[in-house]
């Protein structure tokens, strides 16, 4: 297991991008939702780091499970609490892979006839996409390889962990 982004660099990072999002949203007030687990440390400093009125709700997809290979399968373990339409919605997510979970994801809430849908994401694996989708604020773009920390597991464990650490280099050849 190896370091990979220190809690110094996500610190500023998020900063950054909330300086960001607190600029595009002036006057108005955004859902952030949550997609569960892996944003909720992530979203957590986010939301603090924002720093303005905004509401906050969770979504739930199947994920990875304990192995380190995607099933291409997205389904949903949890909706909103909230309806969503006539609002400024942003999606926080952890990691963008293949984007297929992204993908379902605003179909999904698109027909909710939000009045904006923008995503935020703090990881991205740009090579790796299967499906295009647009990230509006990206953390960091990193290489292939299965990352842990800063609310990211491998099989529950490591999400404690204040910087984000890559345990495997190549896992999907
Ligand atoms: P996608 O649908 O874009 O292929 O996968 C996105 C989801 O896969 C992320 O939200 C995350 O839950 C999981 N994922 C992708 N890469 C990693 C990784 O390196 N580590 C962990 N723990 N999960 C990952």
């Amino acid at each position: 297991m190896r370091e990979l982004l220190s809690e110094q660099m996500i610190q500023t990072r998020v900063r950054e991008l909330a300086s960001e999002i607190r600029r595009d949203y002036e006057g108005k007030k955004p859902l952030l939702i949550g997609i569960l687990k892996g944003s909720f440390v992530f979203l957590s400093d986010l939301i603090r780091e924002l720093n303005m009125d905004l509401e906050v709700d969770f979504m739930a997809t199947s994920s990875y499970g304990d192995a380190t290979t995607s099933s291409g399968v997205v389904a949903l373990t949890k909706d909103l609490d909230v309806a969503i339409e006539g609002r400024d919605v942003i999606i926080v997510e952890d990691i963008v892979d293949t984007g297929l979970t992204l993908s379902y994801l605003c179909r999904t809430l698109d027909q909710r006839l939000p009045s904006s849908l923008a995503v935020c994401a703090l990881l991205d694996k740009s090579a790796r996409r299967e499906t295009e989708v647009q990230v509006d604020y990206c953390g960091f773009d990193i290489e292939d390889g299965f990352v842990v920390g800063y609310g990211i597991d491998y099989a529950q464990k490591f999400r404690h962990l204040p910087y984000i650490a890559i345990i495997e280099e190549e896992v999907h050849e």
